[in-house]
């Protein structure tokens, strides 16, 4: 069995941090992820810089990358403006994010549902004529912060429109980590069942994010997003957390014998250097607790 993880922790990570990083940093940050194995990196985010300041400067981010045979670097944008900047710089995959919800799309990408979707479609069209690989994530997906409950109905309705407009994968996301296994279960089945790559974004908010990927591996995902130290919330938000660790969740598949690719001691290091360049602990718990390795006597 064979699962391909996807940090997620230069973009969904770094845009929580209170203070922006250098270019440098955070395309060290990628390199250093890349050069322990990790096949796919979230590097940028290609939104209004008055938005996301964490994220200005994308392009340099992406022109700091020193590509690594086998992994793949991979950039966010929510419409078709991100895409003439990412369009412009090597990286070869295009991650699209929309929510779910009326109101939250509104908020995140000042679009309605139905725009983001038509958007999807035209992005999808040239990201494939530029021969990039085109997945579109659907957030708020377990839930919305505005909302409330999301049905799995109307999810699942968005994939198949999203999947018909030509994603190459559908990634349900677990926005603000309100999701427990039986929804994941039914998601993830119901985007398998008409034959699309599942993908999953899970974050740690209430404790469920490990159970919902061991749920999602079971319903046949096969894509998972994680950021490294479990990086992620804002200090000022005390509600907000990271995504899912990455090294905990290596831990977890390598443990039930699914391979990612990943040296998890050397993953290990690079949350400790994570760690050591923010200046605070991380949320992640193998990082501290290393692998498991019994004392002798
Ligand atoms: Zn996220």
């Amino acid at each position: 069995m064979k699962a391909t993880i996807c940090d997620v922790g230069p973009r969904d990570g770094l845009q929580n941090e209170p203070e922006p990083l250098s270019v440098q940093v955070r395309a060290g940050l990628v390199n250093r992820l890349a050069a322990v194995g990790v096949p796919r990196i979230e590097a940028a985010s290609f939104v209004h810089q008055e938005r996301v300041p964490q994220m200005a400067g994308a392009e340099e981010v992406a022109a700091g990358i020193e590509p690594r045979d086998g992994t793949i670097y991979a950039g966010l944008v929510l419409n078709e403006k991100g895409y003439e900047r990412l369009a412009a710089t090597a990286l070869s995959e295009v991650h699209f994010s929309f929510g779910a919800t009326e109101t939250f799309n509104r908020r995140n990408a000042n679009a309605s549902v139905d725009e983001s979707v038509a958007a999807a479609q035209w992005i999808s069209e040239r990201a494939h004529s530029d021969g990039r690989t085109f997945v579109v994530s659907i957030s708020v997906a377990f839930g919305c912060p505005f909302e409330g409950e999301v049905a799995p109905t109307h999810v699942l309705e968005l994939a198949e429109r999203i999947v018909a407009g030509g994603a190459d994968e559908v990634v349900l996301a677990d926005t603000i980590g309100v999701g427990v296994p039986r929804q994941v279960s039914e998601l993830v089945g119901g985007v398998a069942r008409f034959g699309s790559p599942a993908g999953v974004h899970f974050h740690n908010t209430r404790s469920t994010g490990f159970a919902n990927a061991y749920a999602a591996l079971h319903a046949g995902a096969t894509i998972f997003d994680a950021s490294v130290g479990g990086l992620g919330g804002c200090p000022f938000a005390p509600r907000a957390t990271g995504n899912i660790a990455t090294e905990d969740l290596v831990y977890l598949l390598h443990g039930e014998g699914v391979e990612t690719g990943i040296d998890l001691e050397a993953l290990i290091a690079v949350a400790v250097w994570l760690e050591e360049t923010l200046g605070r602990e991380l949320p992640g718990q193998v990082y501290r607790a290393g692998t498991f390795a019994p004392v002798a006597g």
